[in-house]
């Protein structure tokens, strides 16, 4: 496929925010791309070169992009970075320069220079991927120019995401969403979308079945429903169930793995991947250390890191261990913050899928092959089927410092991808109020008044996500310390932009100063939620306050509609 085809229908999905549409143009696409394409296609209209995880970063600001732009299209800088003052779009400018005139590549002949592009290291790799971006962009059309600008950017976000691409692959193959279920299971179990897309279009869904964890690329994790009482937990999880202490800190998925070195040597290869898939390994290498201890072929382990006090060896409180996922200054970072691997399951070992195994014969395969290492411990854990006891453990847990249980069915399959009520959260807020925080995403902000001038932001809107759409729940006023109000300031600055974004329902009284583009998400507590007819999620937060910003959290895992129903209806239970 010519680049310049997939460019006009890069330019359908911009035109459109309904997600049908988007499912029909997708499955379209792919139908007519070749299965040596596929993959990549899948990446590039999700404005990327590889899965997220694989983290290829093309480390090409705007500022460089206006320098390419300039170059490829004999502008001056300055002329070009005036334009990009009024129209605020990248692609747009660099359409305006472009000579119109399509030179005919392909997407793989696009892709492959994006490629290199990204990869370009060391003395001397600004002014080569000036040149080599420029040069590509000066023999293409200018609708190809408008989309290859904002890929290495980050601009490109059409509005859609990998589930979106799944129903499309569905559509593809059969012209409806039969087959989508069957993807999304293959996906859980391996989260490399572009590989799912080539399997289909190859072999057709049915080799999906087949599809095993793959020690190096990430499952989806397992996610935990609320229940208001143990009651409740006892009748929906099982008449016995096993009971956890839930630590509040990182998740941390581990692979180990071996791999076979230049002098064809095996080498132990550990990569640990957070809730939301990215590749965390460099952050943590003091885990990656320990788990090496760990004496096994090749397994993949579901955990949680949390920081402890070196002196008092107490655990720390979120805001704390949260200071250890950081870039630079790992080395102090280690001393001051050490973290304790707590493992409290296990999802494949040594080229066995164990996902389909009931969860209490996990447990004894993990009992088996973790023994004492420092700074790693499997978790502990109770069978009981009495209500008193579940209250006691968390009673007790709570009285430890911890954020409260989690409460699991002993025969489950390890769910991936899924939240049910295999697994039960229950914390501290549970049984009062509203049961749990709720992460919202920061829809926009409002310059504040009185003594909050000095801080900037004085309220902001926040919303929980609804498919496709973000749906406002609370104008937040109240509730943060100075500190968060300055940090929040600081942080809405870069994310502001001009007009409501597409994915965006508010209502027009509640039009803030300025929006901010969906990025930021904050875990809300709120005393109650009460039905309201202003907000567009039709429920308000009665008395919000701030807890955190969830630095770890991307807007797609804002608490759902569904979910915030759900703690709604819990308080009237
Ligand atoms: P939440 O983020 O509030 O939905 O709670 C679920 C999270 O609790 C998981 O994603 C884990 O990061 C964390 N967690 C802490 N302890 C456990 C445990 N024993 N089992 C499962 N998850 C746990």
């Amino acid at each position: 496929m010519k680049f310049s085809e997939f460019a006009t229908y890069l330019e359908k999905l911009e035109k459109t925010s309904s997600r049908n549409e988007i499912t029909q143009i997708l499955a379209d696409l792919f139908k007519k791309t070749s299965q040596k394409e596929i993959d990549k296609v899948v990446y590039l209209v999700s404005g990327q070169l590889a899965p997220s995880y694989i983290g290829i970063d093309f480390n090409i600001a705007e500022k460089l992009m206006l320098r390419i732009i300039a170059k490829a299209f004999g502008q001056k800088l300055e002329t070009v970075a005036d334009q990009f003052k009024k129209m605020g779009d990248l692609g747009i400018v660099a359409e305006g320069y472009a000579y119109g005139k399509d030179g005919g590549a392909s997407v793989l002949d696009v892709y492959q220079t994006l490629f290199e592009m990204a990869g370009q290291e060391g003395g001397g790799s600004q002014e080569r991927k000036i040149t080599q971006t420029a040069e590509l962009l000066s023999s293409l059309d200018s609708l190809s120019v408008r989309f290859i600008t904002r890929i290495p950017t980050g601009n490109l976000r059409l509005g859609f995401s990998d589930m979106t691409i799944l129903d499309a692959l569905s559509y593809m193959e059969t012209g409806d969403k039969s087959l989508r279920s069957r993807i999304e299971a293959a996906f859980n179990v391996t989260v490399d979308i572009g590989k799912i897309a080539k399997a289909v279009k190859q072999k057709g869904t049915f080799v999906l079945k087949d599809v095993l964890p793959e020690p190096g690329t990430p499952i989806r994790p397992s996610l935990a429903e609320r229940l208001p009482s143990a009651e409740k937990i006892l009748e929906k999880v099982g008449s016995k169930v096993i009971v956890e202490p839930k630590y509040d800190g990182f998740r941390a998925q581990v692979h180990i793995y071996k791999l076979k070195t230049q002098n064809s040597k095996l080498k132990t290869e550990v990569v640990i991947f957070s809730r939301n898939l990215e590749n965390t390994t460099n952050m943590f290498p003091d885990i990656v250390e320990a788990v090496k201890k760990i004496k096994v072929g090749s397994a993949i382990f579901d955990g949680e890191a949390i920081a402890y006090d070196a002196k008092s060896g107490k655990f720390l409180p979120f805001q704390e261990t949260a200071q250890r996922k950081r870039k630079y200054g790992i080395p102090e970072a280690i001393k001051n913050l050490p973290l304790k691997l707590f493992i409290f399951d296990i999802l494949y070992k040594d080229g066995k899928n164990l996902l389909p195994l009931p969860f209490s014969e996990r447990r004894k395969i993990l009992e088996s092959t973790v023994f004492k290492i420092d700074g790693v411990e499997i978790i502990r854990q109770e069978v009981t089927g009495d209500a008193k006891v579940i209250r006691d453990l968390i009673q007790k847990y709570l009285a430890e410092g911890l954020e409260g249980a989690l409460i699991k069915k002993i025969d489950a399959p390890y769910k991936a991808g899924a939240r049910g009520y295999h697994w039960v959260k229950y914390k501290k807020t549970t049984g009062a109020g509203v049961a749990d925080t709720i992460d919202c995403l920061v829809m926009g902000v409002n310059r504040g008044k009185g003594k909050r001038v000095g801080f900037g932001v004085g309220a902001f809107l926040v919303g929980v996500k609804d498919g496709n759409k973000f749906k406002t729940t609370s104008k937040i006023g109240t509730g943060l310390t100075d500190e968060q109000w300055r940090e929040l300031d600081k942080r809405s600055k870069y994310l502001e932009v001009s007009n409501m974004p597409g994915e965006y329902e508010v209502d027009k009284n509640l039009v803030p100063d300025a929006w901010t583009k969906p990025s930021l998400v904050v875990e809300i507590l709120a005393d109650e939620i009460t039905v309201s007819p202003i907000h567009t999620a039709g429920l308000a937060l009665r008395f919000p306050r701030l807890i955190n910003f969830r630095n770890e959290k991307n807007p797609d895992q804002t608490t759902t509609l569904r979910e915030l129903e759900g703690l709604f209806k819990m308080q009237k239970i």
